[in-house]
């Protein structure tokens, strides 16, 4: 089996300014970097995790990738597609019981071919414990294994690199936040001048705080570099949690950007941005560069709202 060179076609996605009448009033300038664009299946910043490790379990000549998540993980979805494009097998380890009907996310990993495996959410929740781990996927190994989120330090550098790669007429990052993954490497790759604000998705996110910390500097609890931090005030209730001020954002935004958010991840991001340049958080002149990091297929979960940006 010759396999497939580990890439997207579609790799170049381009900045594009957002304008609106209250930023030129504070002298802010925001921009998006569309990573959504990168590709329909393998999104936005998932490829950009997913990357490294499928060239890393191509090398070590693995056939089996297997990973972990909800009924709705965009990190699912991206892997059951990479899984299906680069030839491996993929097993999905999903948190809670099977349901009846499979969310939309689930439907498209099966098609994929993505072999699902329901756990319950008390030994999911402690599926990072070693052992655990060791008896509950005994039967799917030998597999290539990926964290939930797939957020491992083959992602971060790989996060790293990309930083690397942005336009750097910029003073502030801003990416939403999972499990901080992401971020973590938008820091490990950028310069000291620039500023890197994450969004945190969840409710109770202080924890991202030290997870990022040791993400940049594996071992270290202490912060060695302070160009970062999170605004956990945008988190609308929970992960997944919407509202309809969210939602009405969100197609505002559509009606005059033409650019599409979901309520998880970068419609979260961007409404913070908005909110925290009326509240005058930036300083003057600042210009903004957000990171549309992909997810769309998270929609599929909010259908009224889909409805509403077609
Ligand atoms: C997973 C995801 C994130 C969060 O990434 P982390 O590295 O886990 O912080 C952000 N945006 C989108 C669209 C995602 O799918």
């Amino acid at each position: 089996m010759t396999r497939k060179d580990i890439h997207l076609t579609n790799n170049q996605t381009p900045v594009q300014k957002i304008d609106e009448p209250f930023f030129k009033d504070l002298s802010i300038r925001l921009s998006i970097k569309r990573e959504d664009l990168n590709d329909n299946e393998i999104q936005g910043n998932k490829w950009l995790k997913l990357k490294s490790n499928l060239e890393q379990a191509k090398q070590q000549g693995y056939k089996n990738l297997l990973t972990f998540g909800g009924c709705y993980s965009n990190h699912i979805y991206a892997t059951a597609a990479a899984g299906k494009r680069f030839d491996f097998n993929t097993i999905g380890i999903i948190r809670g019981p099977e349901p009846k009907k499979l969310s939309p996310t689930l439907n498209f990993a099966l098609q994929a071919g993505m072999q699902l495996h329901f756990i319950n959410r008390l030994d999911y929740r402690n599926i990072h414990n070693a052992e655990i781990q060791k008896k509950l996927i005994k039967r799917f190994l030998p597999a290539y294994i990926i964290p939930e989120g797939g957020s491992n330090q083959l992602a971060i550098d790989s996060c790293a690199d990309y930083a690397k790669t942005l336009p750097t007429d910029y003073d502030v990052i801003s990416c939403a936040c999972g499990t901080g993954g992401t971020l973590a490497g938008l820091i490990k790759g950028s310069d000291n001048s620039k500023k890197i604000l994450g969004i945190p998705v969840l409710k109770g996110a202080d924890f991202l705080f030290g997870e990022i910390s040791n993400f940049i500097n594996p071992g270290s609890s202490t912060n060695e570099v302070n160009n970062w931090t999170l605004n956990t005030d945008y988190h609308f209730g929970g992960y997944a949690k919407s509202s309809a001020e969210l939602e009405d954002f969100i197609v505002e935004f559509y009606h005059t950007h033409g650019i599409k958010l979901e309520p998880v991840y970068t419609g979260k991001m961007m409404y913070a941005l908005y909110d925290l340049i009326k509240k005058d958080y930036f300083k003057k002149d600042s210009r903004i560069l957000a990171i549309h990091s992909g997810g769309m297929q998270g929609l599929d979960g909010f259908p009224e709202l889909k409805k509403r940006l077609e």
